[in-house]
């Protein structure tokens, strides 16, 4: 008898697809706008500055490999959720919020969703739509039933409207999962207006925000890419928040990120806690320790920090100049108007509005990669083929 005999075989992941055939491609201007991660002028993902000098310093002061807690690494929960919270933070000073280590913001999510399927029992979570894929299925198989509310809509607008009267429909006492900054896939932001909008329905409809916060400082800074996270903190109750340092210290494969939670009393956090080091237990037992090392020593450390403050900067202005510079280039062809969205989104990506035929004819007759949505990775453009890139479009456009 085989015991595997019943197993199916289901599809790859189509973005994981999309990098095979990009590396198979022998086309010379050929560009990978699919896969989520940032990309240098030359194409590569560089390991950061700061982090090679953190980690040179741990190879030497590292004297153990022994596990650590099961909250983490205690220095850098403490200063990751000082950057989430803010230096000042009343809360974490109140000893109301609390990190604890995940492998990456997927680990992060992946606990709220066990938390709110142990915990609270019943509710259910609401995704917009769309939405990073992996919260479909993530949520779905942390046993949540998952429901939508809707965020762009087929003319590749934000729909604001709509999502705030979806907002309002919601069960009291549902998750609701909202994007702090730069929205995957969409590159849609809230501005501040709408977040209050948002904050005054979740308050009404005594909803609990779950807030991915994968990509601080990639929007506008550090500091400000935490203002809706820090406002829903300081207004409701209780939030949870979940910090990936994959895009923001570089670190993907380290696999470092936290679940912030804020609670309404300092003992009530004590309860949560407990809940989630003996959720984490059954997951992945202790967090790895090494990405979160690098982390704390750039954080502790305040001109380490300034280093990578400035090495996130460059990203965050690299990525704005490659989107205006794309609608520059777009100009010649009368498109600029058509793609100024390009412009306005915030983040490593954007929504271009192209059709899946047109992200088909892009691959076969032009090498550019993307996702079938139309989903573009901006910082996986090249300055110096934006022209090349523009001069595709319009052919695909016409
Ligand atoms: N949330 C969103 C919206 C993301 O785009 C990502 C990364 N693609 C993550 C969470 C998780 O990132 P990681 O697990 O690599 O830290």
């Amino acid at each position: 008898m085989s015991h595997f005999s019943g197993v199916a075989r289901v599809p790859g992941d189509p973005i994981l697809g999309l990098i095979d055939a990009y590396r198979s491609d022998p086309n010379p201007q050929k560009l990978d706008l699919g896969v989520g991660v940032y990309k240098d002028p030359q194409g590569n993902t560089p390991i950061l500055n700061s982090v090679k000098i953190a980690e040179r310093y741990l190879v030497d002061s590292e004297t153990s490999k022994s596990y650590i807690g099961g909250h983490g690494d205690p220095l850098f929960t403490q200063h990751l959720a000082r950057l989430v919270m803010g230096a000042d933070s009343a809360l974490l000073n109140e000893n109301r919020a609390g990190a604890t280590q995940t492998p990456g913001g997927t680990g992060a999510l992946r606990l709220a969703g066990d938390f709110i399927r142990y915990c609270l029992p019943g509710r259910g979570i609401w995704l917009s739509d769309p939405t990073w894929p992996i919260h479909e299925t993530l949520f779905a198989a942390a046993g949540l039933k998952v429901s939508h509310y809707p965020y762009v809509d087929a003319d590749n607008r934000l729909v604001f409207d709509a999502m705030l009267a979806a907002l309002r429909q919601i069960p009291a006492g549902d998750v609701v999962l909202l994007h702090a900054c730069c929205h995957n896939p969409s590159g849609f932001d809230l501005s501040q207006t709408q977040w209050r909008q948002v904050l005054e329905v979740v308050r009404e409809r005594e909803l609990l925000p779950l807030i991915d916060f994968a990509y601080q400082g990639f929007a506008e800074g550090l500091e400000a890419d935490a203002w809706a996270v820090r406002l829903f903190a300081a207004e409701l109750p209780e939030v949870l928040i979940t910090s990936s340092c994959s895009k923001n210290f570089g670190l993907y494969r380290e696999r470092t990120g936290a679940l912030v939670v804020t609670c309404a009393s300092a003992d009530k956090l004590v309860d949560v806690r407990s809940q989630l080091a003996a959720i984490a237990r059954n997951l992945w037992s202790t967090p790895p320790a090494h990405g979160a090392a690098v982390v704390a020593q750039i954080l502790a450390d305040e001109s380490l920090k300034l280093v990578w403050q400035e090495e996130v900067q460059a990203m965050r202005v690299r990525i704005a100049q490659l989107r205006q510079g794309l609608l520059t280039a777009l100009q010649p062809y009368g498109l600029a108007e058509r793609f100024a969205h390009i412009g306005s989104q915030r983040g490593m990506f954007s929504y271009t509005g192209l059709s899946a035929e047109q992200v088909k004819r892009l691959r076969d007759e032009h090498s550019i990669y993307m996702v079938s949505t139309g989903r573009a990775n901006v910082a996986g453009m090249d300055e110096q083929r934006l022209e090349y890139l523009a001069a595709a479009i319009a052919k695909v456009s016409a």
